[in-house]
């Protein structure tokens, strides 16, 4: 690990084009880290060391499922455990590697209730992959998109606010989540558990992406500030203005797939889609059958402006204040169902 005692903030590309904003991404290390500012690269390297799997302690099983990193696969390590082996193809890639154990130091600072565990990753080319606890729930797209679950208000409302403390974590970490979406969220027995936070740090991999097709149901994701940035043919090397509040647009849209049950601009080519959020343009809610406060929550996370977005402390509160539905209370019942009313 190559160690710079001055330079704190590590952008990708070597591009100084993100790093004179705080709050945008590139993979910024918290200074106060581990509470010396001074020599955190060493400090880092050590501590990356104390997490570090010998890939042969790994037992891979079955493969979970594929993603833009790579190939997820359960395994055993003292245990269940998820392992996400980086593709081969960034292997060679210096900045790539270099953004991987940056994002690796970035992970091991999280410790909530909300978030996957980080258990450690191995960190010899070629086997680079993170080892994280293994959900055992469904994601939220599963039971929005595939099982077609209704979401009643008030549980809709509980999960948003697990998803809030969570991210509202990270945050304050100073870790941004790049990649927020029903697909990384885990429900496990009604407990919230967000997962692949700051692991998207390589834009090459966004526009690869993009040339090869958008994925279905993702770019609804993206804050126009991200999807103006994805219009004009940039350098790949370009970093993509990921920030707190695109996360919020991001929430947003993860709050309109629990209320609505459907992606926003469902059905609608990239290119349109693009092109309306990127002017301000947002999914209409005639059809949401829900009350004011509800809507505005969406509408504040959807603002144009990223300064205009709520932060997730702000929104915890909101989500709080938000009326609770009385459940029909069924006489042979009573006790149960009041309780489920609460929890
Ligand atoms: P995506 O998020 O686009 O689905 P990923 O590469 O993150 O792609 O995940 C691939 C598959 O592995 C998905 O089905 C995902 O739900 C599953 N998966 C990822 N992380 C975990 C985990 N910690 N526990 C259980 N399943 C996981
Ligand atoms: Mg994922």
């Amino acid at each position: 690990h190559k160690s710079n005692d001055s330079d704190k903030t590590v952008s990708l590309s070597g591009s100084t084009s993100a790093s004179t904003d705080s709050d945008r991404t590139p993979i910024r290390l918290d200074s106060t880290e581990d509470g010396d500012s001074g020599n955190w690269p060493r400090q880092n390297s050590l501590s990356l060391k104390e997490w570090d799997i010998p890939y042969s302690d790994l037992l891979l099983l079955e493969s979970i499922g594929k993603g833009r990193f790579g190939t997820v696969h359960r395994a055993l390590w003292h245990g269940d455990v998820a392992v996400k082996l980086l593709k081969e193809d960034y292997l060679d890639d210096e900045h790539m590697l270099e953004a991987f154990k940056l994002e690796v130091a970035n992970f091991k600072k999280t410790r909530h209730e909300n978030l996957v565990l980080f258990m450690g990753a191995c960190m010899n080319p070629p086997h680079l992959a993170i080892v994280t606890s293994l959900c055992k729930g469904n994601t939220l797209y599963t039971y929005i998109h595939v099982r077609r679950d209704k979401f009643t208000i008030n549980r809709t409302t509980l999960v948003a606010q697990q998803i809030s403390q969570g991210m509202g974590y990270l945050h304050a970490r100073g870790i941004h989540h790049k990649d927020l979406r029903t697909k990384n969220i885990f429900l496990e027995n009604g407990k919230v558990i967000i997962t692949d936070f700051g692991l998207f740090s390589s834009t090459k991999l966004l526009y690869c992406e993009m040339g090869l097709g958008v994925p279905n149901g993702w770019l609804c994701y993206l804050g126009p500030e991200l999807m103006r940035a994805l219009l004009p043919r940039k350098p790949t090397e370009e970093i993509l203005p990921f920030s707190k509040a695109s996360d919020v647009y991001s929430f947003g849209t993860v709050w309109y797939e629990l209320l609505c049950g459907e992606f926003p601009f469902k059905s609608q080519p990239p290119e349109s889609v693009i092109w309306q959020v990127g002017r301000g343009m947002k999914q209409t809610l005639a059809n949401l059958q829900t009350s004011r406060d509800v809507k505005e929550i969406l509408m504040l996370c959807w603002s144009f402006q990223a300064d205009d977005r709520p932060d997730f402390a702000k929104l915890l509160s909101q989500l709080e204040r938000l009326p609770k539905k009385r459940l029909a209370r069924s006489p042979s019942h009573p006790v149960q169902l009041s309780r489920s009313a609460e929890s």
